[in-house]
């Protein structure tokens, strides 16, 4: 059970001990207060974790302070939205994320040097972007595939970010030393933006690796669907990540495998941002470059990239995150899906139109419904 106190309870008010003292009349149950920073009010949340069959909701919801309570049946419970009405949100770098915000996070799958990420800031900034994907630990399938600069590239990276305005970048961690790693070299920059913490597909269920972003506070996480899981499966290792504190989570749809996507490098899986809108009340993020593998396009010149973005954003993404290079076919690493850096007025102006779309449809369907 989830026990959703009123906006003005604190753990400090009479109402919030009354309630404590309430439950320890089930010694057995583990009781966890989750408190939340949301874009319209802060909330606390008790968690009752355990056989709660004997918690009577009813009584629970006349205990004064408490708004609501709520049988859980998913397990992921934190991250889970349980007919709740409001999602979770966040502030992070004065951006909001959560399931009414939108963001584009264009740029390199992996940074190469200097000058390619200068050019990628550069057009970001001309285009009015503020948020970047740039990848400096790159898990590879060979081991003897570039495997990005790690550290030795994040102190020029973060002073060409600052350079730039570019206020977050998002960058995959394959070990918790990447966290401090990525800290240290923020700090000695003198913070210059903001990091998402990205879980690639390959590490969604390295649980290790999950509890140890969910244990920091200070950078939120952008968490990709396993390629090879269920999306339930996936909702339970992203509320590892929460489990151990962190709900700064934006869950990322990249497509999975199976040979039924051919030609297409993955089988695109956008129908699922409505679903793990309804199921959570995280923000969600699709990425187009990652499912289609190349930059192929229809007979009238539309890739399938801009496709499958237009597929994730018409049903209410609130995130893009795409690979862009200035010279794609030097990349050392996923070259054949990255967009020339030339085309990123177009790519920024075809999704401006598509969310633009969305938001007409989503007022028509409220005024009509
Ligand atoms: C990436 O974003 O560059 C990446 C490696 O993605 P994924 O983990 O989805 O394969
Ligand atoms: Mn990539």
């Amino acid at each position: 059970m989830i026990i959703i106190l009123e906006p003005h309870i604190t753990k400090e008010s009479k109402e919030f001990h009354g309630l404590m003292e309430y439950l320890k009349r089930f010694p057995h149950l583990q009781i966890k207060v989750m408190e939340h920073q949301g874009v319209t009010r802060s909330l606390i949340e008790v968690h009752l974790i355990g056989e709660d069959y004997m918690v009577s909701q009813e009584e629970i919801e006349n205990l004064p302070g408490v708004e609501k309570a709520i049988k859980v049946t998913a397990k992921y419970r934190l991250i889970g939205r349980h007919g709740a009405l409001s999602d979770f949100g966040f502030e992070y770098q004065g951006l909001q994320f959560n399931q009414e915000s939108f963001h584009i996070f264009a740029g390199q799958c992996a940074v190469d040097t200097y000058e390619n990420a200068e050019a990628i800031f550069r057009a970001l900034k001309e285009n009015g972007l503020c948020c970047a994907r740039m990848g400096a630990y790159k898990p590879r399938t060979s081991p003897y595939d570039f495997q990005g600069h790690g550290k030795a590239c994040l102190p020029w990276l973060f002073e060409l970010a600052g350079k730039y305005g570019i206020k977050v970048i998002a960058m995959e961690v394959l070990s918790p030393h990447h966290i401090e790693e990525i800290k240290e070299a923020l700090e000695a920059a003198g913070n210059p933006c903001g990091v998402i913490l990205q879980i690639g597909t390959r590490n969604a269920q390295n649980f290790e690796l999950l509890k140890a972003v969910g244990r920091q506070n200070e950078f939120p996480v952008l968490y990709k669907r396993g390629y090879g899981l269920a999306l339930e499966e996936s909702l339970n290792a992203a509320e590892y990540i929460a489990s151990e504190g962190n709900t700064k989570i934006i869950f990322c749809l990249r497509g999975v495998r199976t040979h039924l996507g051919d030609p297409h490098r993955n089988l695109v899986d956008f129908a699922h941002v409505p679903v793990v809108k309804r199921l959570t009340r995280l923000p969600v993020c699709i990425d187009p470059s990652h499912p289609i593998g190349s930059k192929v396009a229809d007979p009238d010149g539309i890739k399938d990239i801009y496709h499958v973005t237009a597929q994730g954003i018409i049903s209410g993404a609130n995130m893009v995150l795409v690979e862009f290079h200035p010279q794609p076919e030097k990349a050392l690493c996923d070259g054949p899906q990255s967009l020339p850096l030339s085309e990123l007025p177009l790519y920024v102006e075809y999704i401006h139109q598509v969310r633009e779309c969305y938001l007409k449809l989503k007022k028509l369907v409220k005024e009509k419904s």
